[in-house]
């Protein structure tokens, strides 16, 4: 891309509202347009502030259209690649280690994998495996960009992911092709080996991998770092700026789920699904959310009712055009 486009690019987006951006963007009538790097990285530095030796990369320096935020624990890197906001800023995180790197989701569309897999190529280190943390398209999608970037590097999941990918993906995919078009891959990536539960040590680093059932999605993957006390959460925490993603009927579970996490002490530090990271406060205010949501749930008969008083509920909540995809997804289930 020339540089006068990309700068004409940002000028577009920075005159859109965030909001205008969404609903553009959902509409699908929108060709490619990304979150104004400098927008995130302003937030992402607010976020630099709160762990160890933190830094952070300027998405604008590079030309880069998603974010990076660096966060440093002794040897170890976490390098979280944030999508801009039509990519439904899912993260795919980065575990640097002393000698490899162990990648987490692949992003929805296959731009932004690409961006994530030309910055795991600057790290100068193997990719020592790809995990997937669950079934939802925006985290598996742009693993066919991973897998042929990285092709002898192998990729796992929970027990039970690929089952439901094989069942599936293609019909998520075919959904998202209208919408995204190419940006959406053509083919589904199945994890072929199963990542076990408990303790393991991978390139030095101990992980504590999780297994949840029956919360935001049917199945989640957790990690805990305890020597870094980080919370790898996923899609089971949702950060207090923006709609939790209501897609099934889970609501008394995912709740308990959130009571479970809220038990561990130490971790402060918990990486996300969407949006940057938060603090173990964004736990209480995820089942603040979802208890809301589920009373809605409960006095609603229709997804516009349920979407409408939701985000009546939480009008400061970004991502409100989040609220009636999900609406969408969760009343469809009833028939
Ligand atoms: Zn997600």
């Amino acid at each position: 891309m020339l540089p006068s486009n990309s700068r004409l690019q940002r000028l577009s987006q920075a005159a859109l509202s965030r909001s205008q951006f969404l609903q553009l963007a959902a509409g699908a009538l929108l060709p490619f347009v990304g979150l104004p790097p400098s927008a995130a990285a302003d937030k992402n530095s607010e976020l630099a502030q709160k762990g160890g030796a933190l830094g952070t990369k300027d998405a604008a320096a590079s030309g880069r259209m998603g974010a990076i935020l660096v966060s440093q624990f002794g040897p170890v890197k976490i390098h979280s690649y944030l999508s801009p906001l039509d990519g439904f800023q899912v993260n795919t995180q980065m575990i640097e280690g002393p000698t490899a790197v162990v990648i987490f989701d692949g992003q929805l569309l296959l731009p932004y994998a690409n961006e994530v897999a030309s910055y795991v190529q600057t790290l100068g280190k193997p990719v020592e495996r790809i995990i997937l943390s669950h079934a939802h398209t925006d985290h598996w999608s742009g693993l066919q960009v991973l897998t042929e970037s990285f092709p002898d590097v192998r990729v796992f999941a929970l027990d039970g992911i690929a089952d439901q990918l094989r069942a599936r993906g293609q019909a998520r995919l075919d959904s998202f092709r209208p919408i995204y078009g190419d940006r959406i891959a053509t083919k589904v990536t199945v994890p072929t080996e199963i990542i076990a539960e408990g303790v393991q040590r991978i390139d030095g680093i101990t992980y504590d991998f999780k297994r949840f059932v029956d919360a935001e999605s049917d199945l989640q993957l957790a990690a805990l770092l305890p020597e870094q006390k980080v919370l790898m959460a996923f899609d089971l925490v949702f950060s207090p700026n923006e709609h939790a993603f209501t897609v099934v009927d889970h609501f008394d579970h995912w709740m308990i789920v959130l009571d479970q996490l809220d038990v561990l002490q130490g971790y402060d530090t918990i990486t996300i699904g969407h949006d940057t990271p938060v603090h173990r406060s964004a736990i209480d205010s995820t089942i603040t959310y979802i208890k809301c949501a589920k009373e809605i749930h409960a006095a609603s008969a229709d997804a516009k009712t349920y979407s409408e008083s939701l985000k009546a509920a939480f009008p400061d909540r970004q991502l409100a055009s989040m609220v009636d995809f999900s609406a969408k997804l969760l009343y469809a289930a009833h028939r």
